[in-house]
C-alpha cells in the first residue's frame, strides 16, 4: 500500500466486497476498524517536530480525528550532563507511534504528503509511512 496520495477510511470495506480472488477479506466494517494491515513509522530525520525544522501534528490530528489515537508527543533529544543528569531545556516534543493502537491506514502519511510534500514543499517526502505489518492487531 502506497498511502501519500489516501489512507483507508475508516468506514469503508468496499475493497473487501468487490475484491473477485478473496486477496482482501471481507470483513465487516466493525472488525476492519481494528485489523491491522501495517504500521505507520515516523522519520525522525525528516518529520519537521523531531528535525526541529517547524511546528507541525498533522499526523496527530489526523489519526485523533480518525478514532485511533496511535499517535502521541514524546520528549525527545534531550541531553545529559557529565553525571548523567537530563539538562533542563534540551527536550523537544516529537510524535511517536504507539503501535498497538496503530492499524495502519495510513491517513497520517496522506496528510503528511499533501500538506507538507505537496502543498507547502517544505518535505521531499511524506515524514511519516505505513510499512508492511501483521494480519492482525497485536492489542
Ligand atoms: S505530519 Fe509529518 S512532519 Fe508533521 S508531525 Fe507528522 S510526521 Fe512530522
Ligand atoms: S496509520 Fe496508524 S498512526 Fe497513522 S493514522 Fe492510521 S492508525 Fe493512526
Amino acid at each position: 500500500m502506497k498511502a501519500d496520495w489516501a489512507g483507508c477510511e475508516v468506514s469503508c470495506n468496499n475493497c473487501g466486497q468487490v475484491c473477485p480472488t478473496g486477496a482482501i477479506l471481507p470483513i465487516p466494517l466493525s472488525i476492519k476498524k481494528s485489523t491491522r494491515i501495517g504500521l505507520a513509522i515516523v522519520n525522525t530525520k525528516t518529520c519537521l517536530p523531531h528535525a526541529q525544522t517547524g511546528e507541525c501534528q498533522l499526523c496527530v490530528d489526523e489519526c485523533t480525528a480518525a478514532g485511533y489515537n496511535a499517535i502521541e508527543f514524546i520528549g525527545v533529544g534531550t541531553q545529559a550532563d557529565a553525571a548523567g543528569n537530563p539538562i533542563e531545556g534540551t527536550t523537544h516534543y516529537a510524535p511517536s507511534v504507539i503501535a498497538d493502537r496503530c492499524v495502519g491506514c495510513g491517513l497520517c502519511q496522506s496528510r503528511c504528503f499533501a500538506v507538507n510534500v505537496k502543498d507547502k514543499k517544505v518535505l521531499q517526502a511524506s515524514a511519516i509511512i505505513i510499512e508492511a505489518g501483521a494480519a492482525e492487531k497485536t492489542a
